[in-house]
């Protein structure tokens, strides 16, 4: 998508080799034009699929998931990461390795969230090794609901994760592949 690749070259910072700060339009600040035709985007990709939910994790998927499920006229779940005294007892969790955070955390659903047999789309904001993205796919599974599709806004290719989702028959589509973020240079794919 090239507004997103033109906000990506005029605002993102390479941190390193493995990863990309875009805290002045996703992850801190947001943009909310460039959310508006992400979530269009996406809402063009998926309409077909009829998803009965947009699913994605706290908290800088929201804002991109929000879009996406307000263009396709369905509601938007996000994943906790912390129990909150409101929360429901009855939960999907999940273990997941947090990449930019160096740690373990918790994400869960409640259970009334996710029904069996509702058609899932799965939308974040980066995927590296694909440890968010196999998490929340578990809790769609546990509750028997159909993961019709991951949307990404940026792929970093040089990671395995969005290839290992794919060998495994899923799809996944990013609006931004990153090949290579190398002596401080983003390359698109
Ligand atoms: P994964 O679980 O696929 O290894 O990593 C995905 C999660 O880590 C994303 O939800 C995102 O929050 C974070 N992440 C991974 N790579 C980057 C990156 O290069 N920049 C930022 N800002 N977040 C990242």
């Amino acid at each position: 998508m090239e507004l997103l690749k033109q906000r990506i070259l005029e605002t993102g910072v390479v941190v390193s080799d493995q990863v990309l700060k875009l805290d002045a339009i996703l992850n801190h600040q947001v943009d909310p034009v460039l959310m508006m035709e992400m979530g269009k985007e996406f809402a063009r990709l998926y309409g077909e699929e009829k998803p009965d939910k947009v699913l994605t994790v706290e908290s800088s998927g929201i804002p991109i998931a929000l879009t996406t499920a307000l263009h396709l006229g369905v509601p938007m779940v996000f994943a906790r990461r912390k129990k909150t005294l409101t929360m429901d007892q009855d939960t999907y969790s999940e273990r997941v390795p947090s990449f930019t955070k160096g740690i373990v955390t918790d994400i869960m659903v409640s259970s009334h969230l996710l029904k069996k047999g509702e058609r899932v789309l799965l939308i974040d904001d980066f995927i590296a090794n694909g440890d968010a993205a196999r998490g929340l796919i578990r809790i769609i599974e546990k509750a028997g609901a159909e993961l019709i599709g991951v949307g990404i806004v940026v792929e970093k290719m040089f990671q395995s994760g969005g290839n290992s989702l794919r060998e495994r028959g899923i799809r996944v589509d990013s609006l931004a592949r990153i090949a290579s973020l190398s002596n401080g240079q983003i390359q698109f794919d």
